[in-house]
């Protein structure tokens, strides 16, 4: 299944269960604009190559359009559209007042120069520009984009409209009007989730397992997180491989050696290698999988030993699988909620902005903080009342809120 029928499964299950009308699902079956073009980049070596670039703007009935852009190889219309549409759904979840967009460019960055990825980054505003802007569609980074690279995009956005216009796009470093807590916000927004899951079941994080699939900014702040509030982390994942340690693996000493270049299955000082796979198995209470879509699909989910799948990543469970963790009594805290703290604090950002406002990151962190545990127990409440799943509870409780924004 492609990664668009997967949120039309999931905006169908929460249609039924709404009653919506034929005019009512359609509003969210597609999208309102799709933006395509094939950026060209000239290349150090003097060659010119082009790479295919989307944004997709999806909902707007909330407010200005919202969400990231990735850079990767494997991005494609389908997935910036799937990606986009939980945008839409996520700041619903959340209850902040942007609609959903996603940016994506089919490239690999890492075989890309410093200068190569201005390039390509500059291309990309001057290609959507006209469709850009504080009020139209507010970018903010995703896999393998950075505050470097929102910089750059914005230095573009400005050059081209002759204005100053900070809040045109989010996740900027802090010199250039980025907010304190942006950098950890997805990754902290998702521990207060868990933790207000955890109270529900009169468990904290004390002593808890955790296995973390992914070691980029996510999954290594998760990891973090898990450590120091007590929890243990018996597992960690890369791309190359995992680490095991039922004891729990020292995350700073093993994120440091990645750091420099190693993977965290090399760092076997603390704990043993095994596959990329391993970490999806590991014994564990929590399984975060903190990297890419579909790495829980039907052929893995009957080996998951936790008890709670807590979606860091966008996308990370199949709908098969999230059935199969479901009959398992196996609960899945949905990305649409355990990742919004990201786009939070990028909403934060965009307020600071146009206030003209810097907040301290005590005041972002304790917003940051009562928007999860107001969105989790909204999310919550709704499902336990009507015997549900909290994904089917997120995306109903989203799509009402929408549906109650939207122009007649
Ligand atoms: N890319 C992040 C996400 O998928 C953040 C989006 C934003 O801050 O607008 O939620």
């Amino acid at each position: 299944m492609a990664a668009f029928e997967y949120f039309k499964h999931n905006v169908g299950k929460a249609a039924d269960l709404l009653k919506l009308s034929e005019e009512e699902r359609a509003l969210f079956m597609t999208p309102d604009r799709v933006l395509k073009a094939e950026l060209e980049v000239s290349m150090d070596d003097g060659r010119i190559e082009t790479f295919p670039a989307y944004r997709v703007q999806f909902n707007n009935a909330r407010g200005p359009y919202k969400g990231g852009i990735r850079f990767h190889k494997d991005a494609d219309e389908d997935e910036v559209m799937a990606l986009a549409a939980m945008m839409a759904i996520k700041c619903a979840v959340v209850d902040i007042p942007f609609g959903g967009a996603k940016g994506g460019v089919t490239v690999d960055p890492k075989k890309l120069s410093e200068g190569e990825l201005e390039r390509l980054s500059r291309a990309y505003v001057r290609a959507f520009a006209d469709n850009l802007g504080p009020d139209t569609d507010v970018p903010a980074p995703d896999v393998y984009t950075n505050p470097e690279i929102m910089r750059i995009m914005l230095d573009e956005y400005e050059t081209l409209t002759g204005t100053k216009a900070p809040a045109m796009i989010t996740g900027k470093p802090l010199e250039n009007g980025g907010s304190l807590g942006r950098d950890t916000a997805t990754a902290d927004g998702a521990i207060y989730v868990l933790e207000a899951l955890l109270e529900d079941q009169h468990r904290s994080l004390e002593g808890v397992e955790v296995a973390v699939q992914g070691a980029g900014n996510a999954g290594a702040q998760a990891a973090r997180l898990v450590e120091a509030h007590g929890g243990k982390v018996v597992a960690l994942a890369d791309s190359h491989g995992s680490l095991l340690n039922p004891e729990g693996i020292d995350t700073s000493a093993v994120l440091a050696l990645k750091a420099n270049g190693a993977s965290v299955h090399d760092a076997v000082d603390f704990g043993t290698a095994g596959n990329a796979e391993a970490v999806i198995s590991a014994v564990c209470d929590v399984l975060i999988p903190a990297a890419l879509e579909e790495v829980i699909t039907a052929k893995n989910a009957g080996t998951v030993m936790a008890t709670v799948v807590l979606e860091v990543a966008n996308g990370p469970v199949t709908p098969e699988a999230d059935e199969l963790l479901t009959a398992r009594a196996i609960g899945v805290v949905p990305d649409v909620l355990a990742n919004a703290g990201g786009v939070t604090v990028s909403y934060f950002e965009w307020l600071q902005n146009r206030a003209g406002e810097v907040w301290t990151h005590e005041r972002v962190t304790e917003r940051l903080k009562d928007t999860m545990r107001d969105a989790y127990r909204d999310v919550a409440d709704f499902a336990y009342e009507r015997g549900i799943t909290l994904r089917e509870a997120a995306y109903a409780l989203a799509l009402t809120r929408i549906l109650a924004a939207r122009k007649l």
